[in-house]
């Protein structure tokens, strides 16, 4: 294959694929189907348990509490902390709209606050601007796959006797200054879509904390309210983690590094070979790992990049083509212009990018983006 873009589309190079992961993996998955099968239990199990240790463990943290997905993982753990209505919580203005939800949920009003054009992250500018007297708590989120700049954020939450919750949905294993995303803040929530980078076959979530009393809170709030059978001391909700996904989990989880260290393989190949000055390459803020959840390109004709991309047989992604500003939930709640969520939302577009991703596919993408 030559370099003039001219690929022809008779094979089709995916945004994301699990045929790699899931072909090495797939007997210890059927096994495991089969062990929690035989067992007859689904809800609350041995699974749940070891899977909740094990996550823990990997980061260093005492409690790990398995929910039924990453936007109950952020609702639970707003809702335990006590926020609600009357209450503001400040999200990146970029993020997805789940973040937005889980604390609209809980009563409170979602702030927004422009990220760093350099990260796409909060970088902890703007963050003063955007506090009032109501402001409970800050929630960065790792968006890409990077974690946002923690010091900053967590001096400002400090200063001001604020919350800081982590939306880890995107940046399984990822670290800052040597320390994994999700053990910053008073609580890390992950999401196990299958998608993400450690996935479940189906919906799941976690939160990680080291403080008792919210751990109990957020187990409770995710199981009717209820900490022994039938006594229930709040309106809680049900989200729980179950035994077939924990234990799929469980598997995947062994590997999760060595899924990040792929991904970072096919990065370095797309920052280190594309060159083409209509394209703007993500970058990597100082003393962090970035787990690649997404390769973000900017490119002011995004939506032609996108369609020529296709003619050539290579799928992307816009994430996220609105913006929660200009969302019909959101229009009517929130004011104020966004314009670098704004931007982002209009130029963004991401590569294929997954563990397994064949070198050759790499090397098609990027002959095809240069000559673009
Ligand atoms: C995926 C995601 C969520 C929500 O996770 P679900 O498991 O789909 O509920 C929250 N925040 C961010 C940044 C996400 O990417």
């Amino acid at each position: 294959m030559t370099g003039d873009g001219n690929r022809k589309a008779d094979r089709i190079i995916p945004f994301a694929s699990f045929e790699v992961m899931h072909r090495e993996i797939r007997e210890e998955m059927y096994r495991k189907f089969q062990e929690v099968y035989e067992k007859n239990w689904f809800i609350q199990g041995a699974e749940t348990t070891l899977f909740e240790k094990e996550f823990a463990v990997y980061h260093g943290m005492s409690h790990c509490i398995g929910v039924g997905n990453g936007l109950d993982a952020l609702f639970l753990t707003l809702k335990a902390l006590g926020i609600s209505q009357g209450d503001e919580v400040l999200i990146p203005s970029n993020t997805f709209i789940a973040t937005a939800l889980a604390v609209s949920y809980t009563g409170a009003t979602p702030v927004l606050v422009e990220p760093d054009m350099e990260t796409y992250n909060l970088s902890g500018e703007g963050l003063e601007e955007a506090l009032t007297e109501r402001t409970k708590a800050v929630l960065p989120v790792h968006l890409y796959g990077q974690p946002a700049e923690m010091d900053p954020i967590l001096e400002f939450a400090e200063r001001h006797g604020l919350y800081v919750v982590e939306d880890c949905a995107q940046a399984h294993g990822a670290c800052y200054k040597g320390k994994k995303t999700g053990t910053f803040g008073i609580a890390g929530c992950f999401s196990f879509y299958p998608g993400k980078n450690l996935g479940a076959l189906g919906d799941a979530g976690a939160v990680l904390t080291n403080d008792d009393e919210l751990a109990e809170k957020i187990r409770a709030l995710g199981n009717y309210g209820s900490r022994k059978k039938y006594e229930h001391i709040c309106q809680g909700n049900n989200s729980r983690l179950d035994e077939m996904q924990a234990g799929f989990l469980r598997i995947k989880l062994k590997h999760l590094d060595r899924y990040n260290v792929y991904r970072n393989q096919v990065a370095d190949r797309y920052l280190g070979e594309i060159r083409n000055p209509k394209l703007v390459l993500p970058k990597i803020g100082r003393d962090r790992t970035h787990v690649w959840h997404i390769f973000a390109v900017l490119c002011e004709e995004r939506d032609r990049l996108q369609t020529y991309l296709a003619e050539r047989g290579i799928q992307t992604v816009c994430h996220y083509p609105v913006p929660i500003q200009e969302q019909v939930a959101y229009r009517s709640v929130i004011s104020g212009k966004y314009p670098v969520a704004k931007k982002i939302s209009s130029q963004e577009l991401s590569l294929p990018m997954y563990y397994g991703m064949a070198e050759e596919d790499v090397s098609e993408v990027i002959w095809c983006l240069n000559a673009f």
